[in-house]
């Protein structure tokens, strides 16, 4: 059978149908990328359909997540769920909604009132225990366990059955025939006679399963491409048989290999615990650090490798233990600073090629040049280090406004605390001092902690570039002054300083330095970047005192003389 293309739209007709069970992977992502460019840059159409049919995994939270997630890569839908999308624009809608499956049941209940009316469908009034038991006899024959077919009920049976209280489930009368899967992917494969067994697609509760609903909507939505992951290659010929017994068109398939960790394990969720759980055993906890997760979260999560923590609480440990969470939702690149534009670049880079030295583009040029062709058959390797290369070289030619808008905008998300620590000024400050050394935009978040720190909170790292700095433990090597000498006579200076602006501070410290240091204003900068900011690293100096503030810089100072006099 031929695909043909929808009635409602010139080129193909691609979808996404994400189970909403939680966020939305890296690996959905691609195949949603994927489905979207190859329809898009054909002037096709583009669906997002949510599966939603197992009651007990979905939620309407995870489908908002899935979309939020969608529209932030620049992947837009053409019909799927109504979602207002930051920018005021309307997506969703469509002629062939319901676009959630859990409101479709009549639809289904029609198709599969009709294959039972045609004989190809039955009712099966099996209780689990019984299925059990054909389980076992099926073992101990060493056969592979295949419903089939177990003959007529007669009306008395089935008034009987009801009356214990069981309900059926509706079982595909599958035949014993051979299919044949064609995959643009992955070529074709052949599934001998007998291998598909009289598989259910009506549950007990009355949803359809999975391959029933997928067979009716691809169809009633015109769906001529399905791009999805390789897991559902041999599901592919159940939805072929139905698709033959319903009389409904066939979409061209392409199955998409997984994405890997570097060390060939699956990029799952729980790798996050993974690094955790590590962390933790190093470091000899026998409790959750104070503000983490509960006793009793600790406490299921330390004895049961299975269990997971939620994800608010393993980024509250991960911050308290210092340790990076692997990213692998998209809601956590997002979180950790990355692009959508470069995540995108990268995630198609995992699985497709567009041929030559061409390794960055962006979402037109992957519409313009995705084709089934040149996606790899076998599973990609997922390259962290790449990534944030490439995220760094996006952000380095950045133009500086861009950058500052998009970081306000992170921050507005997910470092809310900073937009209330400075003002507008400052923020601005904050970024351009930023910048050269972000590889992500919550880098300028994520290095500057000390700046929302009360200032009888900042403490001071006592490393070895500190104590040099300082002078603690050791003459300075002229026998002058030593860093805390210096700190505490520029501390005097700048208190006296009418204006708090970098050219002050710096003419000011310059002067001193001239005088005191030999001119050099790294023995002044460093103990003043030590003092407030606990430590040697931070924006430029000068920068980083504005940001401050005089009145927390000047605290902050004092507090740094005063520890580190203790300490000579
Ligand atoms: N709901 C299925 C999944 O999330 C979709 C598979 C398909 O695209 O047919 O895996």
């Amino acid at each position: 059978m031929s695909s043909l293309p929808s009635a409602n739209a010139a080129g193909p007709v691609t979808r996404f149908a994400p189970s909403p069970s939680g966020h939305l992977h890296v690996g959905g992502a691609r195949t949603a990328l994927f489905s979207f460019s190859f329809s898009k840059g054909r002037a096709g159409k583009f669906i997002i359909r949510i599966e939603d049919t197992d009651q007990k995994r979905s939620s309407d939270a995870a489908s908002v997540g899935f979309l939020k997630d969608l529209e932030w890569l620049g992947i837009r839908w053409d019909e799927g769920p109504e979602f207002l999308a930051p920018d005021g624009a309307r997506i969703g809608g469509g002629p062939n909604g319901s676009y959630f499956q859990s409101e479709r049941l009549e639809l289904y209940n029609r198709y599969c009132q009709k294959l039972i009316d045609e004989g190809k469908a039955y009712e099966a009034w099996d209780t689990s225990e019984e299925l059990e038991a054909l389980r076992k006899d099926a073992m101990a024959r060493k056969e592979a366990f295949r419903y089939r077919f177990r003959g007529p009920i007669s009306a008395d049976q089935r008034a009987k059955f009801v009356a214990e209280g069981r309900q059926p489930v509706v079982r595909f009368r599958s035949g014993e025939v051979a299919v044949t899967i064609h995959d643009e992917v992955l070529g074709d494969a052949t599934l001998p006679a007998g291998e598909v067994d009289d598989f259910v697609i009506r549950k007990k509760d009355g949803f359809p399963t999975y391959h029933f609903a997928v067979v009716v909507d691809d169809e009633l939505m015109g769906v001529t491409h399905v791009l999805r992951a390789q897991e559902h290659f041999t599901n592919t010929a159940k939805h072929m048989l139905l698709q033959d017994a319903l009389g409904f068109r066939r979409p061209v398939y392409g199955h998409l290999s997984i994405i890997k960790n570097p060390d060939d394990s699956k990029m799952s969720k729980r790798d996050k615990d993974k690094v955790l759980r590590k962390a933790v055993k190093e470091r000899g906890l026998t409790a959750p650090p104070i503000g983490t997760v509960t006793a009793d979260e600790w406490t299921k999560w330390i004895g049961d490798d299975n269990v997971q923590l939620d994800l608010e609480g393993a980024i509250r440990l991960g911050e308290a233990l210092k340790v990076q969470l692997p990213e692998i939702n998209v809601d956590d690149f997002r979180r950790s600073g990355y692009l959508p534009e470069v995540l995108c670049n990268f995630l198609a880079l995992n699985g497709w090629s567009p041929g030559g030295d061409v390794e960055k583009f962006d979402n037109e040029f992957l519409k313009q040049r995705f084709g089934l062709d040149r996606v790899m058959k076998t599973p990609a390797k997922f390259d962290r280090v790449k990534l944030l290369a490439f995220n760094t070289d996006a952000i380095t030619a950045m133009p500086p406004d861009d950058f500052a808008r998009r970081c306000r905008e992170h921050a507005r998300q997910y470092r809310p605390e900073f937009l209330a620590r400075l003002d507008d000024a400052r923020f601005a400050l904050l970024m351009t001092a930023s910048q050269e050394r972000s590889k992500t935009l919550d880098d300028p978040f994520k290095a500057n902690g000390f700046l929302l720190l009360a200032d009888d909170a900042l403490a001071f790292s006592d490393d070895k570039n500190v104590r040099k700095a300082l002078g603690i433990g050791a003459a300075p090597a002229d026998g002058g002054r030593t860093g805390l000498d210096h700190l505490t006579a520029i501390r005097a200076i700048l208190a006296g300083l009418s204006e708090w602006t970098q050219s002050a501070i710096e003419s000011a410290a310059t002067a001193y330095a001239a005088e005191h240091a030999g001119a050099k204003i790294g023995a002044v900068a460093q103990p003043l970047r030590i003092g407030v900011s606990g430590s040697t690293v931070s924006p430029p100096i000068w920068d980083t005192l504005v940001l401050v503030g005089k009145q927390s810089a000047i605290a902050r100072i004092d507090r740094c003389i005063g520890w580190a006099a203790a300490l000579r």
